[in-house]
C-alpha cells in the first residue's frame, strides 16, 4: 500500500457518485465523480469504474485497499447490505453491498450518507473530540445521525435514526414519506420553499414573488440580507420550526454538540444566530443545565467520502 494507510470512500448522491482516496488524516487526495444513473446496475458499474480511476490516480489497485466504504442515501439493512428505499432514485431493496463487492473484488462497508457525514465530522471536523454528537443535514431532505459514546447509533435493527421524520406539526405539510407534519416537511430546502410560498401570498411586494425567482435557501436568505421584509419573516418562521425540532432532539438525546450540515447550513450567522436565540426555550431545564454548542459542518462536500472511508471505525 505504498507504505501509507490509504482508504477508499464512495459517496453516492442523488445526482452524482463521488469516489475518493483518503489519507489517515481524513484528507481526500484524489477524487473521481460520475453522474448517478437511475438504473441500479449501471450506477454500480459507474461507481466501480470511478473507484478504479481514483485508485489509479493514487498509484494503486483496488485490491490494495482492505475495504471500500460507501455512503448511500437510504436506510441500510445491515444484515443483507441492501438499500431499503432510496427515494431519489426510486430503488427499493437494492443489493448495493453485493453489487459493489462483485465489481470491486474487496469487502464493502455500506452506511447511510448522514451517518457517513457525522463520522467524518467526528474524525476531522465539527464533532471532533465529542463522545456524544448529533447531526442534521438540511438539504432537499433532512438527514440525521448520532454518535453515542464515540460510536454511531445503530438503532435496534442497525438502520440508524430518521429524525427528519419526527412528527412536528399535527395535520401539517405533507412529507415525502407519506405522513404529514414531519420535521423534514418544514426544515428541508423543500420545507423552506413551502413556508415561503404560503407566506408570500400575504406579501405581494416581496422580491421573492418575481416570476423567475426560485425559492431556495440561497435566494431567501439573500433577499433577507437585501432588506426584504417578507424574506426575513419567512426565515424567522422556518427557524422557529427548526428550533423546535432541534430542542426536542436535544432534550431527548442530550448531545454535547449539534452539527448542522447541508445546503441551508451555508446561510451562516443569519441561521445560527436565530437558532441560538430560539433553541434554548425548547430545551428542558435549559436555565439549569444549558445546551450543546450548535455548529455548521466543517468538511463540506468531502464529508461523505471521508466518512465512508472510515466506516471501519464507526
Ligand atoms: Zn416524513
Amino acid at each position: 500500500m505504498n507504505g501509507k494507510q490509504l482508504r477508499l470512500g464512495i459517496d453516492l448522491g442523488g445526482t452524482s457518485a463521488k469516489v475518493g482516496v483518503v489519507d489517515e488524516h481524513a484528507k481526500v487526495l484524489h477524487a473521481v465523480s460520475v453522474p448517478t444513473s437511475e438504473d441500479f446496475d449501471k450506477a454500480a458499474d459507474d461507481m466501480a469504474i470511478a473507484a478504479r480511476q481514483a485508485a489509479r490516480l493514487a498509484g494503486m489497485e483496488i485490491t490494495d485497499f482492505p475495504f471500500a466504504g460507501a455512503g448511500v442515501p437510504s436506510m441500510i439493512n445491515p444484515a443483507t447490505g441492501r438499500m431499503v428505499f432510496a427515494n431519489n432514485t426510486g430503488w427499493h431493496d437494492a443489493p448495493m453491498r453485493e453489487a459493489l463487492e462483485k465489481r470491486l473484488g474487496i469487502p464493502v462497508k455500506l452506511a447511510n450518507d448522514a451517518d457517513c457525514a457525522l463520522l467524518a465530522e467526528a474524525k476531522a471536523g465539527a464533532a471532533q473530540g465529542f463522545a456524544h454528537a448529533l447531526m442534521l443535514t438540511l438539504g432537499t431532505g433532512v438527514g440525521s445521525a448520532m454518535i453515542i459514546n464515540g460510536h454511531l447509533f445503530p438503532g435496534g435493527d442497525g438502520m440508524g435514526m430518521e429524525a427528519g421524520h419526527l412528527p412536528l406539526v399535527a395535520g401539517g405539510y405533507p412529507c415525502t414519506c407519506g405522513a404529514s407534519g414531519c420535521l423534514e416537511a418544514y426544515v428541508s430546502a423543500t420545507g423552506l420553499a413551502a413556508i415561503a410560498r404560503e407566506m408570500l401570498a400575504e406579501h405581494p411586494h416581496s422580491a421573492l414573488n418575481a416570476s423567475n425567482m426560485k425559492l431556495t435557501g440561497r435566494t431567501i436568505f439573500g433577499a433577507a440580507e437585501q432588506g426584504d421584509r417578507a424574506a426575513t419573516l419567512i426565515i424567522d418562521r422556518y427557524c422557529e420550526y427548526l428550533a423546535q425540532g432541534i430542542g426536542g432532539l436535544i432534550t431527548v438525546f442530550r448531545p454535547q454538540v449539534l452539527v448542522i450540515g447541508g445546503g441551508i447550513s451555508h446561510a451562516g450567522p443569519p441561521l445560527f444566530d436565530r437558532l441560538n436565540a430560539r433553541v434554548p426555550k425548547y430545551i428542558f431545564a435549559y436555565e439549569q443545565i444549558g445546551g450543546p454548542d450548535m455548529r455548521p459542518a466543517a468538511l463540506g462536500n468531502d464529508a461523505g467520502i471521508v466518512g465512508a472511508a472510515f466506516l471501519d471505525q464507526a
